[in-house]
Protein backbone atom coordinates (compact mmCIF):
# COMPACT_ATOMS: atom_id res chain seq x y z
CA UNK A 1 0.00 0.00 0.00
CA UNK A 2 1.33 3.73 -0.70
CA UNK A 3 1.86 5.54 1.95
CA UNK A 4 3.75 8.75 1.04
CA UNK A 5 3.57 11.24 -1.77
CA UNK A 6 5.91 13.69 -3.20
CA UNK A 7 5.39 17.22 -3.30
CA UNK A 8 7.86 19.71 -5.44
CA UNK A 9 7.26 23.38 -4.70
CA UNK A 10 8.98 24.67 -8.04
CA UNK A 11 10.23 28.05 -7.52
CA UNK A 12 12.03 30.47 -9.76
CA UNK A 13 15.35 30.19 -8.01
CA UNK A 14 15.34 27.00 -6.14
CA UNK A 15 13.13 23.58 -5.98
CA UNK A 16 11.96 22.47 -2.94
CA UNK A 17 11.45 18.61 -2.51
CA UNK A 18 9.57 16.48 0.32
CA UNK A 19 8.42 13.29 0.75
CA UNK A 20 5.09 13.83 2.92
CA UNK A 21 2.82 11.12 4.46
CA UNK A 22 -0.54 11.11 5.02
CA UNK A 23 -1.05 13.06 7.85
CA UNK A 24 1.66 15.66 6.74
CA UNK A 25 4.47 15.08 7.72
CA UNK A 26 7.55 15.90 5.85
CA UNK A 27 9.77 12.59 6.40
CA UNK A 28 12.45 13.49 3.18
CA UNK A 29 13.51 16.67 1.72
CA UNK A 30 16.03 17.92 -1.04
CA UNK A 31 16.70 21.51 -2.47
CA UNK A 32 18.15 21.87 -5.70
CA UNK A 33 18.60 25.82 -7.60
CA UNK A 34 16.12 25.83 -10.53
CA UNK A 35 17.88 24.08 -13.45
CA UNK A 36 18.75 26.98 -16.24
CA UNK A 37 19.05 24.61 -19.13
CA UNK A 38 16.96 23.83 -22.01
CA UNK A 39 13.15 22.68 -20.08
CA UNK A 40 13.60 19.04 -20.75
CA UNK A 41 16.85 18.54 -19.61
CA UNK A 42 15.34 21.06 -16.31
CA UNK A 43 12.78 19.20 -15.81
CA UNK A 44 15.48 15.61 -15.95
CA UNK A 45 17.55 17.11 -12.90
CA UNK A 46 14.38 17.86 -11.09
CA UNK A 47 13.05 13.61 -11.92
CA UNK A 48 17.05 12.86 -10.79
CA UNK A 49 15.92 15.25 -7.22
CA UNK A 50 13.20 13.14 -7.08
CA UNK A 51 15.01 9.62 -7.06
CA UNK A 52 17.74 10.44 -5.01
CA UNK A 53 15.27 11.64 -2.22
CA UNK A 54 13.38 8.64 -2.43
CA UNK A 55 16.29 6.60 -2.09
CA UNK A 56 17.18 8.49 1.27
CA UNK A 57 13.93 8.37 2.53
CA UNK A 58 14.54 4.80 3.82
CA UNK A 59 10.96 3.72 2.67
CA UNK A 60 10.12 1.23 -0.20
CA UNK A 61 9.93 3.17 -3.39
CA UNK A 62 7.01 1.11 -3.99
CA UNK A 63 5.17 2.73 -0.87
CA UNK A 64 5.96 6.19 -2.57
CA UNK A 65 3.42 7.11 -4.72
CA UNK A 66 2.04 10.18 -6.43
CA UNK A 67 3.84 13.22 -7.05
CA UNK A 68 2.32 16.27 -6.78
CA UNK A 69 4.29 20.08 -8.30
CA UNK A 70 3.14 23.61 -7.56
CA UNK A 71 3.88 25.86 -10.21
CA UNK A 72 4.22 29.25 -10.85
CA UNK A 73 2.91 30.83 -14.27
CA UNK A 74 -0.19 30.05 -16.46
CA UNK A 75 -0.91 26.20 -16.90
CA UNK A 76 -3.30 24.10 -18.75
CA UNK A 77 -4.06 22.25 -15.27
CA UNK A 78 -5.75 19.26 -17.05
CA UNK A 79 -3.33 18.72 -19.46
CA UNK A 80 -0.55 19.58 -16.76
CA UNK A 81 1.34 21.95 -19.37
CA UNK A 82 2.93 25.18 -18.26
CA UNK A 83 2.26 27.64 -21.22
CA UNK A 84 4.22 30.50 -19.38
CA UNK A 85 5.87 31.59 -16.06
CA UNK A 86 8.24 34.83 -15.44
CA UNK A 87 10.56 33.27 -13.71
CA UNK A 88 10.89 30.37 -15.67
CA UNK A 89 12.87 31.64 -18.19
CA UNK A 90 12.15 29.33 -21.54
CA UNK A 91 9.43 27.83 -20.15
CA UNK A 92 6.69 28.10 -22.88
CA UNK A 93 4.19 24.92 -23.29
CA UNK A 94 6.09 22.56 -21.62
CA UNK A 95 4.56 19.39 -20.98
CA UNK A 96 5.83 19.25 -17.16
CA UNK A 97 3.50 16.52 -15.97
CA UNK A 98 4.01 14.03 -18.93
CA UNK A 99 7.54 14.83 -18.72
CA UNK A 100 7.94 13.68 -15.19
CA UNK A 101 5.38 10.92 -15.59
CA UNK A 102 7.75 9.68 -18.18
CA UNK A 103 11.06 10.17 -15.69
CA UNK A 104 9.56 9.11 -12.55
CA UNK A 105 6.60 5.75 -13.74
CA UNK A 106 4.32 7.89 -11.55
CA UNK A 107 0.94 9.81 -11.40
CA UNK A 108 1.85 13.44 -11.84
CA UNK A 109 -0.67 16.45 -11.12
CA UNK A 110 0.52 20.06 -11.98
CA UNK A 111 -1.14 22.54 -10.21
CA UNK A 112 -1.14 26.58 -10.04
CA UNK A 113 1.39 27.35 -6.69
CA UNK A 114 -1.55 28.76 -4.80
CA UNK A 115 -4.08 26.91 -5.56
CA UNK A 116 -2.03 23.69 -4.27
CA UNK A 117 -1.01 26.06 -1.03
CA UNK A 118 -5.23 26.71 -0.43
CA UNK A 119 -5.33 22.94 -0.60
CA UNK A 120 -2.60 22.10 1.62
CA UNK A 121 -3.98 24.86 4.14
CA UNK A 122 -7.64 22.39 4.23
CA UNK A 123 -5.61 19.28 4.35
CA UNK A 124 -2.64 20.19 6.69
CA UNK A 125 -2.97 23.72 7.87
CA UNK A 126 -4.87 26.74 9.78
CA UNK A 127 -8.17 25.51 7.46
CA UNK A 128 -7.99 22.05 8.09
CA UNK A 129 -11.13 20.34 8.40
CA UNK A 130 -12.86 22.59 6.56
CA UNK A 131 -14.31 22.93 3.06
CA UNK A 132 -14.71 26.88 1.82
CA UNK A 133 -11.39 28.99 1.73
CA UNK A 134 -9.46 31.70 -0.01
CA UNK A 135 -6.16 32.08 0.32
CA UNK A 136 -4.16 34.97 -0.33
CA UNK A 137 -0.27 34.85 -1.29
CA UNK A 138 0.93 38.33 -0.04
CA UNK A 139 4.49 37.62 -1.61
CA UNK A 140 6.39 40.19 -3.95
CA UNK A 141 3.16 39.83 -5.54
CA UNK A 142 -0.60 38.99 -4.83
CA UNK A 143 -1.58 35.57 -5.78
CA UNK A 144 -4.87 33.66 -4.45
CA UNK A 145 -6.46 30.21 -4.65
CA UNK A 146 -10.21 29.41 -3.88
CA UNK A 147 -11.48 26.40 -2.49
CA UNK A 148 -14.87 25.78 -2.79
CA UNK A 149 -16.53 22.23 -1.37
CA UNK A 150 -13.83 20.98 -1.02
CA UNK A 151 -12.47 21.38 -4.98
CA UNK A 152 -10.18 24.16 -6.18
CA UNK A 153 -11.84 26.65 -8.60
CA UNK A 154 -10.02 26.61 -11.78
CA UNK A 155 -12.11 28.16 -14.37
CA UNK A 156 -12.59 27.82 -18.02
CA UNK A 157 -8.87 28.02 -18.95
CA UNK A 158 -7.24 27.26 -15.76
CA UNK A 159 -7.00 30.85 -15.18
CA UNK A 160 -9.39 31.48 -12.23
CA UNK A 161 -7.92 32.78 -8.15
CA UNK A 162 -5.71 35.16 -9.75
CA UNK A 163 -6.92 37.37 -7.17
CA UNK A 164 -4.16 40.13 -7.06
CA UNK A 165 -5.70 41.58 -10.04
CA UNK A 166 -9.07 42.43 -8.76
CA UNK A 167 -9.57 45.97 -9.18
CA UNK A 168 -9.94 47.58 -5.26
CA UNK A 169 -9.25 51.19 -6.53
CA UNK A 170 -11.19 53.22 -8.93
CA UNK A 171 -10.29 57.16 -7.89
CA UNK A 172 -6.33 57.14 -8.30
CA UNK A 173 -5.44 53.72 -9.08
CA UNK A 174 -1.88 52.84 -8.74
CA UNK A 175 -0.09 51.06 -11.66
CA UNK A 176 0.07 47.02 -11.19
CA UNK A 177 2.73 44.87 -12.53
CA UNK A 178 0.36 43.06 -15.25
CA UNK A 179 -0.21 46.43 -16.80
CA UNK A 180 -3.77 47.11 -15.47
CA UNK A 181 -4.11 49.65 -12.96
CA UNK A 182 -5.95 49.44 -9.01
CA UNK A 183 -5.36 46.31 -8.79
CA UNK A 184 -5.11 44.92 -5.23
CA UNK A 185 -1.16 43.38 -5.73
CA UNK A 186 -0.47 47.65 -6.50
CA UNK A 187 -1.50 47.93 -3.27
CA UNK A 188 -0.66 44.45 -1.18
CA UNK A 189 2.22 43.24 -2.82
CA UNK A 190 5.65 43.34 -1.32
CA UNK A 191 7.27 45.14 -4.27
CA UNK A 192 4.04 47.71 -3.59
CA UNK A 193 4.86 48.55 -0.27
CA UNK A 194 8.42 48.76 -1.01
CA UNK A 195 8.02 51.25 -3.84
CA UNK A 196 5.40 52.98 -1.08
CA UNK A 197 7.88 53.34 1.06
CA UNK A 198 10.90 54.69 -0.96
CA UNK A 199 8.07 57.15 -2.67
CA UNK A 200 7.20 58.14 1.14
CA UNK A 201 10.72 59.08 1.98
CA UNK A 202 11.41 60.78 -0.97
CA UNK A 203 8.82 63.14 0.07
CA UNK A 204 9.84 63.30 3.70
CA UNK A 205 11.63 66.19 3.83
CA UNK A 206 12.10 66.93 7.53
CA UNK A 207 12.74 63.47 7.87
CA UNK A 208 10.62 62.84 10.37
CA UNK A 209 10.78 58.45 9.31
CA UNK A 210 12.73 56.24 11.55
CA UNK A 211 13.70 54.76 8.78
CA UNK A 212 15.83 57.57 6.94
CA UNK A 213 18.80 57.07 8.18
CA UNK A 214 18.85 53.51 7.51
CA UNK A 215 17.87 53.87 3.72
CA UNK A 216 20.88 55.69 3.46
CA UNK A 217 23.27 52.53 4.83
CA UNK A 218 21.52 49.90 4.08
CA UNK A 219 18.46 48.20 1.37
CA UNK A 220 15.46 48.43 3.26
CA UNK A 221 12.72 45.77 3.14
CA UNK A 222 9.35 45.03 3.50
CA UNK A 223 10.66 43.72 7.39
CA UNK A 224 11.51 47.14 8.10
CA UNK A 225 8.84 49.05 7.12
CA UNK A 226 6.39 46.98 9.25
CA UNK A 227 9.57 47.30 12.49
CA UNK A 228 9.13 51.12 11.90
CA UNK A 229 5.59 51.15 12.18
CA UNK A 230 5.46 49.11 15.37
CA UNK A 231 7.46 51.45 16.63
CA UNK A 232 4.75 54.29 15.80
CA UNK A 233 6.21 55.50 12.86
CA UNK A 234 3.73 57.68 11.92
CA UNK A 235 4.76 57.79 7.69
CA UNK A 236 5.35 53.94 7.63
CA UNK A 237 1.82 53.52 9.67
CA UNK A 238 -0.09 55.16 6.63
CA UNK A 239 1.25 52.69 4.39
CA UNK A 240 0.40 49.88 6.76
CA UNK A 241 -3.25 51.33 6.85
CA UNK A 242 -3.60 51.65 3.24
CA UNK A 243 -2.32 48.78 2.82
CA UNK A 244 -5.05 47.05 5.35
CA UNK A 245 -7.62 49.04 3.55
CA UNK A 246 -7.28 47.88 -0.10
CA UNK A 247 -6.59 44.17 1.65
CA UNK A 248 -9.87 44.35 3.59
CA UNK A 249 -11.76 45.71 0.13
CA UNK A 250 -10.29 42.82 -1.50
CA UNK A 251 -11.75 40.39 1.41
CA UNK A 252 -15.17 41.82 1.71
CA UNK A 253 -15.38 41.12 -2.61
CA UNK A 254 -14.27 37.73 -2.07
CA UNK A 255 -16.63 37.06 1.15
CA UNK A 256 -19.70 38.43 -1.19
CA UNK A 257 -18.85 36.39 -3.92
CA UNK A 258 -18.12 33.18 -2.40
CA UNK A 259 -19.30 33.15 1.10
CA UNK A 260 -16.12 30.91 2.65
CA UNK A 261 -15.59 29.87 5.94
CA UNK A 262 -11.71 31.06 6.26
CA UNK A 263 -9.42 33.49 4.38
CA UNK A 264 -6.27 32.73 4.55
CA UNK A 265 -3.31 35.35 4.33
CA UNK A 266 -0.02 33.71 3.15
CA UNK A 267 3.60 34.86 2.80
CA UNK A 268 6.19 37.53 4.09
CA UNK A 269 3.70 40.50 4.36
CA UNK A 270 1.12 38.39 6.05
CA UNK A 271 3.40 38.33 9.35
CA UNK A 272 2.95 41.94 10.14
CA UNK A 273 0.23 41.64 13.18
CA UNK A 274 -0.29 45.48 12.77
CA UNK A 275 -1.32 44.80 9.20
CA UNK A 276 -3.77 41.91 10.35
CA UNK A 277 -5.17 43.75 13.40
CA UNK A 278 -6.36 46.71 10.91
CA UNK A 279 -7.66 44.31 8.26
CA UNK A 280 -9.34 42.60 11.52
CA UNK A 281 -10.81 46.31 12.54
CA UNK A 282 -11.55 47.53 8.80
CA UNK A 283 -13.13 44.35 7.20
CA UNK A 284 -16.76 44.41 9.53
CA UNK A 285 -17.58 47.78 7.85
CA UNK A 286 -16.59 46.55 4.55
CA UNK A 287 -18.64 43.32 4.57
CA UNK A 288 -22.15 42.74 5.26
CA UNK A 289 -23.20 41.12 8.65
CA UNK A 290 -24.22 37.65 7.35
CA UNK A 291 -21.32 37.10 5.91
CA UNK A 292 -18.90 37.35 8.95
CA UNK A 293 -21.02 34.98 10.87
CA UNK A 294 -18.81 32.13 11.55
CA UNK A 295 -15.83 33.65 9.38
CA UNK A 296 -12.16 33.45 10.20
CA UNK A 297 -9.13 35.16 8.85
CA UNK A 298 -6.16 33.47 9.58
CA UNK A 299 -2.32 33.57 8.20
CA UNK A 300 -0.86 30.36 7.39
CA UNK A 301 -0.32 27.17 9.43
CA UNK A 302 2.31 25.57 7.20
CA UNK A 303 5.28 27.57 7.66
CA UNK A 304 8.34 27.40 5.65
CA UNK A 305 7.09 23.65 4.17
CA UNK A 306 3.85 25.33 2.43
CA UNK A 307 5.10 24.49 -1.16
CA UNK A 308 5.54 20.83 -0.52
CA UNK A 309 2.59 20.02 1.55
CA UNK A 310 0.48 21.97 -0.93
CA UNK A 311 1.44 19.94 -4.09
CA UNK A 312 1.58 16.72 -2.14
CA UNK A 313 -2.15 17.58 -1.16
CA UNK A 314 -3.48 18.23 -5.07
CA UNK A 315 -2.56 14.58 -5.31
CA UNK A 316 -5.33 12.85 -2.99
CA UNK A 317 -7.95 13.00 -5.76
CA UNK A 318 -5.50 11.68 -8.37
CA UNK A 319 -6.71 8.20 -9.89
ZN1 LIG B 1 -2.63 43.59 -11.84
Amino acid sequence: MESASVGIDLGGTSIKLGVVTPEGDVIARSEIPTPTGHPREAVREISLAVKKMIDSSGLNPLRIGKVGVGTPGVLDPQKGVVRSAANLEGWNDVPLRDWLQEDLARPVRVMNDANAAALGEIRFGAARGLTNLVLLTLGTGVGGGIVLGGKVIEGSRGLAGELGHMRIEMGQPRPCACGLFGCLEAYAGGKSLLKRLHETLADDIQEISLLQEKSKRETLTVEDLFWAAGEGDGLMIRIVDETALALSAGIANLLHALNPEMVVLAGGVSRSLLLLEKIREYLPDMALMAYMENFQLCTSGLGTDAGILGAAAAVEDLA
